[in-house]
C-alpha cells in the first residue's frame, strides 16, 4: 500500500483570479456505489487503487468526501455551439476537485462529472445518468489505449439517486482526468469581454502548463497558438485514421492541451462512409466524419481571433501572425494524415502515386461498404499471411473479391519497399486495431447495466478495449461488425 492513499492536491487554476471560476463543492449523494476504478491510471497518478475502492475512496469519487487541500471550483467559459455564439457556458455538471502531479511531474485535473448544480448549470440539474457515464468511461479509455491524446476515466460510481430525463434514470458520477480542461471557449470568454488582463493571465497559465518552451520565444502567445494548431492537426488526423467521429466539435469542446474531450454523441464508424453523422442533434451534418478537419481549422481560427488583442501591440501585425498560424493547419493535418495512412498500409518511404493508391482504397471501401477498422486489420494479416496474429481476422471479416485489382497494385508497391514482410506486418498491427469501441457493443453494455444492474459486460468490454492491437482468438464477438439489426444509427448527448 502507498504511504498515503491519495496524492496531495494542488489548485493552480483556483489560484487564478476569481473571475475564472466559482468555488463550488459537489452535492453529496445518498448511496455511493462503486462501478469501477481504473487501477493503472490510479497508480500512475499516485492514488492507491485499493483505497479508491474502499468506503472512503468511493465517497470521494461520488463527491461526498473532499480530499485534504482540494479547493473545488466550477470554471467559466463560452463557445461556438454548432457555429452559434454562446457568450457564457461553464462547468454546469462538473466540478474540478483540484490537480495532482504524477511521477513524471505532469499536472492533471481531477474532475467529477455529474456532481450536482453549479453557477453555470442554467436549467440543468448538474447530474449525469448512468448510461452516458459508462459510454464516456468505455470510449475515452479505448481512445487512450489506441494511443490518442484524451481525457481519461479514473473511476465511476453510482449515486443511488434517480435523474429525470425522458424517463427516470439511475444517476452516476465519472471521475475525469485531463492535463487541463482549458478550452478554446475559455479564451473566447475573456476575449469577448475585452478583458485583456485575464487573457494574458490565462495564456501564461496555458504556456506554463502545456507549452513551457514557448515562454523562451520572442512571441510566446504566437508560439503557443502554433503549438495548439500543431497538436490539433495531429489529433484530428488520429481520429480520421481510426474512423472516430466526435459528434460535437464545438469550440468549448476543444482543449488547448490537445486532448480529445466530450464523449457525448461520439462513435467509431463501422461501415466506411465519409458522410457519416451519428449525433441526433446534428441535423445539418456539420460534424460529419469528412468535415472534422475543416471544423477543427474553423475552431482554431476562432481561437486565433480571440487571441488577437495579445498577439501583437500592432493590430496589423497581430492579424498577420494569427492568419499565418491558422494557415499552417491544412498542411500539418495532411502531413499527419498521409503519414498515418502510409503506416496503415505498411508503406515506408514516399512514392509519387501513394496518394492515389490511398484514395482508390477509400473509394473502394466506400463503394463496397466495408468495415473501416477490419479492412485495415485484414490488410495487416495479408502483409504476412502465414504469421497472421491470432490466426487473423478472416473468421469475422473478409475483403470482397472486388478488392483483387487494388490488392495487386498494393502488393506491387510493397515490392519496391525496403521492409521485409514480418517487419511490415508488425508495423501495420501496431496502427490497425482489431478492437474499437463499437457502438452496438457500447449500447448493449449500457443496457445491461441500466436495465439489469449487470455490470459484467461493461467490465469485459473495458478489459478487451485495453489491448486493441492484439487480436485474440476467442474474442471474435468484440471484433465483429454489427449484424444489420444491431447497427446503431444515432447517438445522443445524454445530458
Ligand atoms: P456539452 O454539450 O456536453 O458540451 O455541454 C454544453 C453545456 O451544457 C456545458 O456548459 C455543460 O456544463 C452544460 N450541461 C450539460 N448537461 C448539463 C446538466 N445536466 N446540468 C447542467 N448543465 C449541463
Ligand atoms: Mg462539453
Amino acid at each position: 500500500m502507498n504511504p498515503k492513499p491519495c496524492p496531495p492536491f494542488d489548485n493552480s487554476y483556483a489560484r487564478l483570479p476569481e473571475r475564472f471560476y466559482t468555488r463550488q463543492l459537489p452535492e453529496p449523494v445518498s448511496t455511493p456505489g462503486l462501478i469501477r476504478v481504473n487501477h493503472a491510471l490510479a497508480d500512475h497518478l499516485g492514488f492507491d487503487p485499493d483505497w479508491l475502492e474502499s468506503e472512503t475512496g468511493v465517497e470521494l469519487i461520488a463527491g461526498n468526501f473532499i480530499p485534504e487541500a482540494a479547493d473545488p471550483i466550477a470554471a467559466v467559459y463560452a463557445g461556438h455551439q454548432f457555429g452559434s455564439w454562446n457568450p457564457q457556458l461553464g462547468d454546469g455538471r462538473v466540478i474540478l476537485l483540484g490537480e495532482v502531479i504524477d511521477g513524471d511531474g505532469v499536472r492533471h485535473d481531477i474532475q467529477l462529472k455529474g456532481s450536482g448544480r453549479t453557477a453555470y448549470s442554467r436549467g440543468g440539474d448538474g447530474r449525469a445518468p448512468l448510461g452516458p457515464v459508462l459510454r464516456e468511461y468505455i470510449v475515452s479509455e479505448a481512445m487512450a489505449a489506441l494511443g490518442v491524446p484524451t481525457t481519461r476515466a479514473l473511476a465511476a460510481a453510482t449515486t443511488g439517486e434517480k435523474v429525470m430525463r425522458e424517463d427516470q434514470l439511475p444517476g452516476a458520477v465519472l471521475t475525469r482526468v485531463a492535463q487541463s480542461h482549458i478550452r478554446i471557449g475559455t479564451i473566447q470568454f475573456f476575449a469577448s469581454r475585452q478583458d485583456n488582463e485575464a487573457l494574458k493571465i490565462l495564456v501564461d497559465h496555458v504556456i506554463q502548463r502545456h507549452y513551457p518552451e514557448a515562454a523562451q520565444t520572442d512571441n510566446p502567445v504566437r508560439t503557443m497558438l502554433d503549438g495548439v494548431v500543431a497538436r490539433q492537426a495531429c489529433l484530428i488526423a488520429q481520429w480520421q485514421l481510426l474512423g472516430f467521429i466526435h459528434g460535437v466539435m464545438n469550440t468549448d469542446n476543444m482543449l488547448l492541451s490537445g486532448e480529445t474531450i466530450d464523449y457525448g454523441p461520439c462513435a467509431f464508424m463501422d461501415t466506411f462512409d465519409a458522410a457519416t453523422v451519428f449525433s441526433s442533434i446534428d441535423q445539418g451534418g456539420r460534424y460529419a466524419y469528412r468535415n472534422q478537419p475543416h471544423i477543427a481549422h474553423w475552431n482554431l481560427s476562432m481561437l486565433a481571433q480571440a487571441l488577437l488583442p495579445i498577439l501583437d501591440d500592432d493590430q496589423g501585425k497581430a492579424i498577420a501572425a494569427g492568419q499565418a498560424a491558422i494557415d499552417a493547419f491544412p498542411d500539418l493535418y495532411t502531413a499527419a494524415y498521409q503519414d498515418g495512412m502510409r503506416r496503415k498500409l505498411g508503406l515506408t518511404g514516399v512514392h509519387a502515386d501513394d496518394e492515389v493508391l490511398i484514395q482508390d482504397l477509400l473509394r473502394l471501401m466506400q463503394e463496397e461498404k466495408t468495415d473501416f477498422t477490419l479492412t485495415f486489420r485484414r490488410l495487416s494479416d495479408l502483409a504476412d499471411p502465414e504469421k497472421a496474429s491470432g490466426g487473423g481476422v478472416s473468421p469475422v471479416f473478409e475483403l470482397p473479391e472486388t478488392f483483387a485489382p487494388w490488392l495487386s497494385r498494393w502488393r506491387q508497391r510493397l515490392c519496391s519497399d525496403a521492409q521485409d514482410d514480418r517487419a511490415r506486418q508488425t508495423g501495420m498491427y501496431a496502427v490497425n486495431p482489431a478492437y474499437i469501441a463499437r457502438n452496438h457493443l457500447v449500447e448493449e453494455t449500457i443496457e445491461a447495466a441500466v436495465k439489469q444492474q449487470d455490470f459484467r459486460p461493461f467490465h469485459t468490454l473495458v478489459d478487451v478495449l485495453a489491448q486493441p492491437y492484439e487480436f485474440v482468438d476467442g474474442k471474435n464477438r468484440y471484433a465483429s461488425p454489427p449484424r444489420p439489426e444491431q447497427v446503431v444509427k444515432q447517438t445522443f448527448c445524454g445530458t
